[in-house]
């Protein structure tokens, strides 16, 4: 029933990605020897992500399985967590499998574009369907590189956003390196950088407001096993919010076509995948005007929220973004250490195991009790192992949860209606958007 679709290789994504800090201490207190650091972590030092300062290890999160539930982790050798399920899907890849340098699972076939002029059901006043038989790869920027800022889109997009009164601060960027390459910056408390202390502004996304709601999201994508998810998805009634990185929507228009058209709301995760904080202000606006418009280009609206990549955004980002018309998403910090981040990004690169992901999600359904609010959690649709690891354990024992999640986009845990994640579909009487004007 799978076709031997090959995965083509997936590129700079891969090493734009630090490692989380935060699992670098849970790893040391849990699991002495779990895979250690690959070199790869180390000389991914630089990005802004991996120099918050760490601080306590985290309290183990190794539970006693409450009875009736599966415990997939005793630990004869106490080598890696013990973790036990509510529910894992009895299809599931065992957890030996979803390893590092695990062999290219064969992938399903990707979808045939939609016809031109469908509309989705799930947004009444949507408009239809651009035909992408035309779209031409040439006339976007080059795959996984910052955008020019010299073209003419970006020239008007930079004019955009200056005609947009926003007031863009003035502060320099960061430099590569993340926290400790950026004393000052850390320090100055008027900038909000959450990569390096977890600021926020009430404009930013970080949980959702009803308790046991959890805001769905999946980063990175589209991409070859994403059409596994999105028939998890399916079979589980499940909607999510994708943050799509434009250099994968071009590589896979039909397959971002297939998630809206399925009633996920799609929103923006930028062009190449930078930390937005080192780049300038054309940068900013080249990365996240050509990922809005290759989305408006697929599927004829474009989104109204972006999380920035790892998070990274200060309060300069947050200006240009709402210049650009886009709410900031980023994920539920509630504090150092408890960042909802599974961390299952790094399964595929080595920097740490499935089992410590899944005692990364535990530490979060820990946490998710002792909050008035939902939540949001980091996760990934790039790579097999993230996708493996989200539908055979994370979401069958999220489904299983008592008392029971309610589990939507977030733009429907914000209580609003789909339509309000697109500037096209958007109700400006009950949703004003931080400004409208720019056209893409
Ligand atoms: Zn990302």
């Amino acid at each position: 029933m799978k076709s031997a679709l090959i995965v083509a290789s997936l590129p700079l994504l891969a090493l734009a990605h630090g490692p989380n800090p935060h699992q670098h201490a849970r790893r040391q207190n849990l699991a002495a020897s779990a895979p250690a650091s690959s070199p790869a972590a180390s000389s991914h030092a630089s990005s802004a992500a991996s120099g918050s300062p760490a601080s306590s290890a985290a309290a183990s999160s190794a539970a006693v399985p409450p009875a009736g539930s599966t415990s997939l982790f005793p630990t004869p050798t106490g080598a890696l967590p013990s973790v036990s399920l509510a529910s894992t899907n009895p299809t599931a890849l065992p957890l030996a499998s979803i390893v590092v340098n695990a062999p290219s699972a064969a992938t399903q076939a990707m979808p045939t574009p939609q016809p031109a002029g469908a509309k989705p059901s799930a947004i009444s006043n949507a408009p239809g369907l651009p035909d992408i038989s035309t779209l031409l790869p040439s006339n976007y920027p080059a795959l996984d590189k910052p955008p020019p800022t010299d073209s003419p889109q970006v020239l008007q997009w930079i004019q955009d956003v200056q005609n947009s009164g926003v007031k863009i601060p003035t502060f320099a960027p960061t430099v590569a390196g993340g926290c400790p390459a950026n004393p000052a910056a850390v320090a100055d408390q008027t900038r909000c950088w959450w990569t390096c202390g977890g600021c926020t502004r009430q404009t930013d996304v970080t949980t959702c407001p009803d308790k046991y709601t959890w805001g769905l999201t999946y980063d990175d994508g589209p991409a070859p096993y994403t059409p596994d998810l999105l028939s998890y998805l399916d079979q589980a009634n499940l909607k999510s919010t994708f943050f799509v990185v434009g250099s994968r929507a071009i590589s896979y228009p039909a397959l971002l076509q297939q998630e809206y058209m399925g009633g996920h709301q799609i929103a923006v995760h930028t062009w190449s995948h930078p930390s937005l904080t080192t780049l300038t202000n054309e940068e900013i606006i080249a990365e996240l005007g050509w990922s809005k418009k290759i989305i408006k280009d697929v599927l004829g609206v474009t989104p109204t929220m972006m999380r920035p990549p790892f998070g990274d955004i200060d309060d300069r980002v947050r200006a240009i973004s709402q210049a650009m018309d886009l709410t900031p998403v980023i994920w539920t910090r509630i504090s150092p250490m408890a960042t909802f981040d599974t961390d299952d990004f790094n399964i595929h690169g080595g920097v740490t195991s499935v089992q410590q992901v899944l005692a990364n999600w535990e530490d979060i359904l820990g946490n998710v009790s002792t909050i008035n609010t939902g939540f949001i959690v980091l996760e990934h649709d790039l790579f097999q192992q993230s996708v493996e690891v989200a539908t055979g354990y994370i979401l069958p024992d999220a489904l299983a949860h008592q008392p029971a999640f309610r589990i939507e986009p977030v733009v429907s845990c914000l209580n609003l209606p789909m339509g309000d994640a697109y500037i096209e579909t958007n109700n400006n009487g009950t949703n004003p958007l931080p400004l409208s004007g720019a056209s893409y």
